[in-house]
């Protein structure tokens, strides 16, 4: 069965809230981030809404694979050419704040702080 979800990244997905897309395709969509922490700064979703790495299965693992396969020709595309960032937060302790897996992608022309921007 599949479960409807009222994330709000799914409804990102359904199209009930605006976002600046980037990428698209059947299984992914990109998009930048409302509050961005780096001169580049977009999330990748997967459409189908799994909470986090720790709910992830098997089944999850093409998409994952495709998404970090994006990541690289899109930070480009966006303008982080010389180097970007990838973090995926987790829980409690990753302070995760919406719970449908997301990667961020971080970049822009100077380096990067040591940590995750917050
Ligand atoms: P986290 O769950 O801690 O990895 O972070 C969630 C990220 O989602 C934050 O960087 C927010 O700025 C971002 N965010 C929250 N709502 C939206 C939205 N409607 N559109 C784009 N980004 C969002
Ligand atoms: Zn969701």
């Amino acid at each position: 069965m599949t479960k409807t979800h009222d994330c709000i990244f799914c409804r990102i997905v359904r199209g009930e809230i605006p976002s600046r897309k980037i990428f698209e395709d059947d299984e992914i969509l990109v998009f930048h981030d409302i509050h961005p922490k780096a001169p580049v700064h977009f999330l990748m979703i997967p459409k189908l809404h799994v909470d986090n790495l720790y709910e992830v299965d098997e089944s999850h693992q093409p998409v994952l694979g495709r998404m970090l396969g994006l990541a690289g020709e899109l930070a480009r595309r966006e303008g982080a050419d010389d180097g970007f960032r990838i973090v995926v937060n987790n829980g409690r302790v990753g302070r995760q704040e919406v719970y449908h897996l997301h990667i961020h992608v971080l970049g822009g022309n100077a380096a990067l702080g040591s940590g995750m921007p917050r």
